[in-house]
């Protein structure tokens, strides 16, 4: 605790800026944060026990996270966007003791925290019965329960991009390792000012921007979402951004997002999807700065980062961490594969978590005894080191016998005029088991089949080409920028089939 958060006790700097441009202290903020963890503890709550929070993203909802750390209280942050019923089955699941949520949502989630035993607060200053209510008669001081650093500190849970999201058991050590070795790697100190744009029930967000923060005593600026308005109007007073790359596309979308604009910032960082090449070059162009792009994920936190320094190497997530394995493996056999070869990521290090809660099975075939967690991404890492992700394990697509790496055709037509974006996908087909279908986003005046199909005959071989192209005015995305390819996969489900029937 005293790592992250204690050690700010009295040095007088600011920890946040509101949008109005208000601050809030470190002290203030530890006060607040030890108020929440008395809180806490009159309401019965021991380390150990669980506390889930649902709640739109404030200053309040950080302190409730450092007063969980200080307490030993497993914190569950939960998405915004998860209706009552789903959260029902994260409070059961979890056995949480206590579900702290948004006043609006009280009448519903009150009851249901109830049914399971659970306690509600609102997380509301000026609510009856609220969390600042109860803390605000504590005392601004709280003895650190002191941990062991493999305690688990919180439950957080995974995107759900695959599949139903799972709660990744993470560590005291797991929270703390990366924090510690980002802030040198990408050179955060106390002047710097991050612009915080990122939710906080994401890894991204929590533990890698807050935490990057917090270690290195910096300052940021904390939106309540990604506005562009807000963005370009609060840019100025920024040292450096962490985003998902949806937030430099629609940057460089704005003619006021200019060179004079992003000039004065020394970092701007990329991560949770694959930031397009072509996103690297114009940012490049309008601005001067070359994105940095890194990989992580909420059951490893950070894996991999461009350099500082060195060359930020477009298309790949630059070189493991210090102190993080990572090597290739075939999927089939396990066995290391030589570099420059495609095969499961797997990496190893103080930022692994320490296996999905309630899911042993899950936990034993992806964790594997010697510490190496298997990421379900695929990947390559070059004679240098550099490291590219070319897709996820379960969006390879097995077609006649042939593997297909979707992105490496995705590469193709996103290259092609009239295309925003393309996702590449594999679908049912009779003779070939899967067969690929290729999902365009016209840009303009649209594209052109017959070139496109032209450069792709030129460029890929022939179990590469996609058999059907469609086109949708958007592809479908979660909250951090990412392409659900499970919703193309049921939408397109019938193509071949259907069309074999018709
Ligand atoms: P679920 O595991 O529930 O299906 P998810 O994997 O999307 O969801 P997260 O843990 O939030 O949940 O995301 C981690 C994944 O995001 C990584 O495994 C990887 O596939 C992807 N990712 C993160 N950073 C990058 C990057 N820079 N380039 C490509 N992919 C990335
Ligand atoms: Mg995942």
């Amino acid at each position: 605790y005293d790592t992250l958060f204690g050690c700010h006790r009295g040095s007088g700097r600011t920890f946040l800026i509101r949008p109005d441009r208000t601050a809030l202290s470190y002290d203030d903020f530890l006060d607040l944060a030890a108020r929440f963890a008395n809180a806490l503890s009159a309401r019965g709550l021991q380390p150990g026990d669980r506390l889930a929070l649902q709640v739109e993203k404030s200053p309040e909802a950080l302190a409730l996270y450092a007063a969980c750390v200080q307490s030993g209280v497993i914190i569950l942050p939960l998405n915004t966007a998860y209706t009552g019923a789903e959260l029902a089955y994260f409070v059961e699941n979890s056995g949480a003791r206590l579900l702290v949520g948004d006043p609006a949502s009280e009448a519903e989630l009150a009851p249901m925290a109830q049914s399971f035993g659970a306690q509600f607060l609102t997380l509301d200053a000026a609510g009856q019965g609220s969390f600042a209510e109860v803390a605000a008669d504590q005392p601004g001081d709280f003895e650190t329960v002191s941990r062991d650093r493999d305690d688990l500190a919180a439950f957080l849970y995974t995107s759900g991009t695959t599949g139903r999201s799972k709660g990744a058991m993470m560590t005291q050590e797991n929270l703390l390792s990366n924090a510690l070795t980002l802030v040198d790697l990408w050179r955060f100190t106390a002047d710097d000012v991050l612009l915080h744009a990122l939710p906080i029930f994401h890894t991204h967000g929590l533990f890698v921007a807050t935490n990057v923060v917090l270690a290195a005593g910096a300052s940021m600026i904390f939106l309540p979402k990604f506005d562009l308005e807000e963005v370009l109007r609060l840019l100025p007073d920024a040292t450096s951004l962490m985003g998902v790359p949806t937030f430099y596309t629609r940057l460089l979308g704005d003619d006021r997002f200019t060179r004079d604009l992003a000039g004065h910032m020394r970092l701007f960082i990329s991560g949770s999807a694959p930031l397009l090449a072509e996103t690297h070059r114009d940012f490049e162009a309008r601005t001067g700065h070359r994105i940095l792009e890194r990989y992580g994920m909420t059951e490893t936190n950070m894996n991999t980062s461009n350099p500082y320094d060195g060359e930020r190497r477009a298309g790949t997530v630059g070189f493991p961490l210090p102190g993080v394995e990572l090597k290739v493996t075939d999927p089939a056999t396990g066995a290391e594969l030589p570099r420059g070869e495609v095969g499961q990521i797997e990496v190893r290090g103080a930022n692994v978590f320490k296996g999905y809660w309630q899911m042993p099975e899950k936990t034993a075939a992806e964790l594997r005894e010697d510490g190496f967690f298997i990421t379900g991404d695929l990947g390559v890492q070059d004679a240098e080191g550099y490291v590219t992700i070319v897709g996820r394990g379960k969006d390879l697509i097995i077609s006649g016998g042939y593997n297909i790496y979707p992105k490496e055709v995705e590469l193709v037509l996103d290259d092609q005029p009239g295309v925003l974006e393309s996702a590449v996908i594999g679908v049912a087909h009779p003779d070939l088991g899967e067969s690929v279908v290729a999902v365009l986003v016209p840009q303009g005046e649209g594209p052109d089949l017959a070139a496109i199909e032209a450069e792709v005959a030129r460029s890929l071989a022939r179990f590469k080409h996609p058999r059907r192209y469609v086109s949708l005015p958007e592809l479908p995305r979660n909250t951090m920028g990412k392409v659900q390819k499970n919703q193309l996969r049921e939408r397109f489900a019938d193509l071949f089939t259907a069309a074999a029937e018709g």
